[in-house]
């Protein structure tokens, strides 16, 4: 055993050797900084294990090697549909081993062992597959100006991506990073949230194992404050990827503004979700439960500021509580009964809880929880609490919580129920329920949002574009429109004897 790696035991009994590095020229290494990361397990408090965190040294040397990859013949050379067969080769090693994987982000982010194993390792799989799949399918345009004239278009990657990615979905973040930029030819440098560094560590492993040159996915550790500006401000970066908080995707604007990087930025929300009086009341319920309690509440795109059409929306509680209180059963991420597991970090638990104070005090209801739940007094549990008799003016009703608490609120016509969807800074997701086909169409229409749910909440689909308008981010993951941020295109004008 490497001092750059240990043997762990996970709750659930799964044995493996965990790296402990930064990943760099396919290498892990030990970081100049002296500084680490530990891990904490937020079921039990205790800690899984430290990693190496880079500064500003490392963060350069791993700029470097990528910068170095960009012009090796290994990668630059490389035909697209070869670069396409690793990314494939990648995609099955993550299906080898998703049963490790899901147990590590299990263990390291609170969420259930079941949800980690069904849903965030198959969009990472299929993420990489599907991009994989694009590889050797981008390619320019032949555009005729003149008959003597003519232009063609050559599509380049944008060079060396800095990404920078959140703790609620590990794995499938880093993926939905890594399958365009790879794709499409660039090399880069990603750096993992501080609360969940450790899945990322075995991906880097299986980058390399897939056959993927030195340099070409450099993987870090390291502190938001630190070696996030160090990628960001990098000269030779030329690009930069984020998820995670708005206040941070502003900062990263600003630093990025100095060299004019190119960059994506994928923020937060307070997605609504509208029951019309003629929806399917059984269905419209279920899935604003999961569109809110899933993960924990910690989802970008949580549907967590529900408006219900007076005449039904007493129904609509109703059966919500008891959907959360059937359904919710909250405990650790292991047993396969639970169905919402602790926060990943203490902060976010604090944060939380703030909220739901905010809500008492301002005078919501509290329809069901609003009450911590630890187990012998440790643990970042939380009740799923649902927030009635809200006024559009309250704190829980116009920030983003992260966490599985719902505001549920009345409107009484079409018009007010848009007006009221689009009273937000934000605008990532939206849902609607109504079995009147138009009115969904127009609506949907109307809807000031990146994405719109017709009569479901959080379908995601790699073919299929991700990403906000307003402060919810800049840019589109997922589906042909990701592939966008990570090429540019390069215009030559032909003059086939045109004289002057
Ligand atoms: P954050 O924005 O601080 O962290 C996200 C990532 O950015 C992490 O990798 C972090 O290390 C990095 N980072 C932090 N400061 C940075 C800086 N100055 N420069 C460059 N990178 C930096 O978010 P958080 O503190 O983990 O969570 C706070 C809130 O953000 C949450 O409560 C939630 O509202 C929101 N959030 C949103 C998402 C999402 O998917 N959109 C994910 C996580 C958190």
């Amino acid at each position: 055993m490497s001092k750059l790696s240990v043997s762990l035991k996970a709750p659930n009994g799964r044995q493996y050797v965990q790296p402990t590095g930064l990943f760099i020229n396919n290498e892990f290494v030990t970081a100049k900084s002296n500084k680490t990361i530990t891990s904490i397990d937020p079921a039990t408090e205790t800690e899984i294990a430290t990693v190496q965190a880079a500064g500003s040294e490392d963060v350069n040397l791993a700029v470097q090697a990528a910068h170095k990859a960009l012009k090796d013949p290994s990668w630059k050379l490389l035909p697209a549909t070869d670069r396409g067969i690793l990314m494939t080769r990648l995609a099955d090693l993550l299906e080898k081993n998703k049963e490790l994987l899901a147990t590590i982000d299990a263990w390291d982010n609170g969420k259930t062992y079941s949800e980690a194993l069904n849903t965030d390792l198959p969009e990472a799989i299929t993420t990489i597959r599907y991009y994989a799949g694009w590889a050797d399918k981008t390619y320019g345009q032949t555009i005729n100006t003149d008959h003597k004239k003519f232009a063609y278009t050559i599509r380049h990657p944008i060079g060396v991506v800095a990404q920078i990615i959140p703790w609620n979905y590990p794995l499938s973040m880093a993926t939905w990073k890594l399958g365009p930029a790879l794709a499409c030819g660039n090399t880069v440098v990603i750096k993992a949230a501080e609360q969940t560094p450790l899945s990322i560590l075995i991906l880097g492993q299986l980058i390399k194992e897939a056959g993927f040159p030195p340099g070409v996915v450099n993987i870090i550790n390291g502190y938001g404050a630190e070696a996030g500006p160090a990628m960001v401000e990098h000269p030779l970066v030329d690009k930069v990827a984020f998820t995670g908080s708005t206040a941070t995707a502003r900062q990263i604007m600003k630093m990025a503004s100095a060299t004019l990087k190119n960059i994506t930025l994928e923020t937060g929300g307070k997605s609504p979700l509208i029951v019309f009086k003629d929806a399917d009341m059984e269905q419209a319920v279920k899935w604003s439960h999961l569109g809110i309690m899933s993960n924990q509440g910690q989802i970008c795109t949580a549907t967590s500021r529900i408006l219900v059409e007076d005449g039904v929306y007493d129904e609509f509680v109703k059966k919500f509580v008891e959907t959360v209180k059937d359904v919710s059963k909250v405990g650790d991420q292991w047993e396969d009964s639970t169905y919402q597991g602790p926060q990943v970090s203490r902060q976010q638990y604090d944060r939380i809880l703030q909220y739901i104070d905010s809500g008492k005090s301002e005078g919501a209801q509290v329809a069901t929880g609003g009450e911590t739940l630890q187990k012998d007094g440790k643990g970042f549990y939380i009740s799923p609490t649902v927030f009635t008799e809200v006024k559009d003016s309250m704190k829980i009703y116009r920030e983003e919580i992260f966490g599985p608490v719902v505001v549920i609120s009345k409107f009484s016509s079409e018009d007010e129920a848009i007006r009221r969807a689009n009273d937000t800074t934000y605008g990532l997701g939206s849902a609607l329920f109504t079995q009147n086909l138009e009115r969904a169409h127009r609506v949907a229409a109307e809807i000031e949002a990146g994405m719109v749910w017709i009569n479901s909440s959080q379908d995601c689909d790699p073919r299929v574009p991700f990403g906000g308008v307003k402060m919810s981010g800049i840019g589109r993951e997922l589906g042909e429109a990701g592939l966008e941020a990570y090429s540019q295109i390069k215009a030559v004008h032909v003059n086939m004897g045109n004289k002057l």
